[in-house]
């Protein structure tokens, strides 16, 4: 027989609305709290940014959660953004039918999704959740949720579970340089890059080759006297970039040297007005203070397969912390799964048995030499754990066209090609490397 459970959502971005719509087809009852004012999560463009440029401080008051810039159009095709039953391929939600639409679309179709899956009616807008804690002998068998609405009063409540789902692309996550002492000249995190005019006729140091560190060195290469792009595993890239007239590829920030002088690895050294850093964020979730439950270098833990704590399991789950895969079906399939689990469709191993998988993991990790920082990144073994999920849940595996086309994706965005959006479909481009 299925369990029904009542069953708090913290967050109504892409996770939290699938989440919620997954635990309502398996019969739970549900309730989503957004701190915002809408839906939609990170596709909500937001113009302004921290007054910290480098967003330090995540309990800042008036702290912006959004990231995106202006000009963001997604860098996977809209084939791979979409739910099972609605799809973003296909249909035009806010006048961009573009293969790479602009955020707003996105963003409109996370709005239609809310209302088309019933989710829209679940969610408690302006609703902050400041304390989540287990309640009885705190081994998570049920929970209390302190939130904050918008009229100031603090609420708790009790819940059978809680899904965290509530984003992790908001608390810049910064590197050290050494040197950085002697750096006069601004520094800021793409977090809160939104146009590229305040770089006019700068020279620009640009850390990372992500898809946002990417976008944004090309955006400002248009407007920049000079834009050096600061990237590991970029040994046979160095030097000038081909494609951009003013740009240049160099390896890691070695330091900052006496002069003032930005320092490369690889022994080059440029003057620069900023340095730009685009290397990601920092899991962060300041309602949780869970017994044995700690981050730690950026590695979230310990959690089974990414989403259940083992000493909290079930009835603590996280949704949307893996990365490098096609986002929007991960965070499907870990809500199905999460669904599937409270129901008792689904099973767990035994809190053992879930310990001694993430440590084997870890030592995989260990093995390889990767660190922790990098636990959650799901590439190159993406496939994998899709389908692992898929399994879980009796959900067919990914199509290999789709697996094609994300791999084709990440292809294109190492490329730098600035086209690749607009030629998709003609063509397959360029290759690069991780
Ligand atoms: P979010 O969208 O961040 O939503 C979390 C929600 O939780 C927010 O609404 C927030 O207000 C709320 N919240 C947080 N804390 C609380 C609290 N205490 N109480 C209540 N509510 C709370 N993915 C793609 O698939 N394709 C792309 O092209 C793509 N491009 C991206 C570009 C950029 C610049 C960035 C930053 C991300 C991009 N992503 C892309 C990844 C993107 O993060 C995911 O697509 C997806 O939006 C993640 O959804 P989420 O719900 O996990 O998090």
């Amino acid at each position: 027989m299925r369990r029904s459970a009542e069953v708090a959502v913290v967050g109504a971005g892409a996770a939290g609305l699938v989440a919620a719509r997954e635990l309502l087809r398996e019969g739970h009852a549900v309730a989503v709290f957004e701190k915002s004012g809408r839906v939609g999560g990170t596709w909500a463009y937001d113009p302004r940014a921290d007054a910290d440029p480098l967003g330090r401080d995540p309990g800042a008051p008036g702290a912006v959660h959004g990231s995106l810039y202006a000009s963001l159009r997604t860098n996977l095709p809209r084939e791979l953004m979409g739910f099972s039953g609605f799809p973003l391929a296909g249909r035009v939600f806010a006048d961009d039918p573009r293969t790479f639409p602009g955020h707003r679309e996105v963003l409109a179709f996370l709005d239609a999704f809310a209302v088309d899956s019933g989710v829209a009616a679940h969610v408690r807008l302006r609703a902050e959740v400041l304390r989540v804690r287990p309640l009885g002998r705190g081994q998570g068998q049920h929970w209390a949720v302190a939130w904050r609405g918008e009229d100031g009063e603090v609420v708790e409540e009790a819940f059978d579970a809680v899904v965290v789902c509530s984003g992790h692309c908001s608390v810049p996550l910064l590197p050290k340089i050494r040197g950085i002492n002697k750096w006069r000249g601004k520094q800021m995190h793409s977090h809160n890059y939104r146009t590229p005019e305040p770089f006019q006729d700068q020279s620009v140091v640009v850390v990372g080759l992500g898809a946002s560190g990417i976008d944004i060195a090309r955006e400002i290469s248009h407007v920049a006297k000079e834009v050096h792009i600061a990237a590991r595993y970029s040994e046979d890239r160095l030097g000038k970039i081909e494609l951009y007239h003013n740009a240049w590829m160099h390896g890691e920030i070695e330091c900052i040297q006496d002069d003032g002088q930005v320092r490369f690895a690889e022994g080059s050294s440029v003057s620069a007005d900023t340095i730009l850093y685009c290397t990601g964020y920092r899991y962060h979730f300041p309602f949780l203070d869970l017994d044995g439950f700690t981050i730690d270098d950026n590695r979230v833990g310990p959690l089974y397969k990414h989403v259940f704590p083992p000493k909290y399991a079930p009835n603590l789950s996280f949704v949307g912390l893996p990365y490098k895969s096609i986002i929007f079906s991960s965070l499907e399939l870990e809500s199905k799964w999460v669904a599937a689990v409270l129901s008792g469709r689904a099973k767990l191993p035994s809190k053992e048995g879930m310990m001694a998988d993430v440590e084997e993991d870890y030592q995989r990790m260990e093995d390889a030499g990767k660190p922790k920082r990098h636990t959650h990144t799901l590439w190159p073994r993406w496939v994998e754990y899709l389908n692992w999920l898929a399994d879980q849940v009796g959900e067919p595996h990914l199509e290999p066209r789709r697996c094609e086309m994300y791999e084709k994706a990440l292809k294109c965005i190492w490329s730098l090609d600035e086209g690749y959006r607009d030629r998709w479909e003609e063509e397959s481009i360029g290759s690069g490397s991780p």
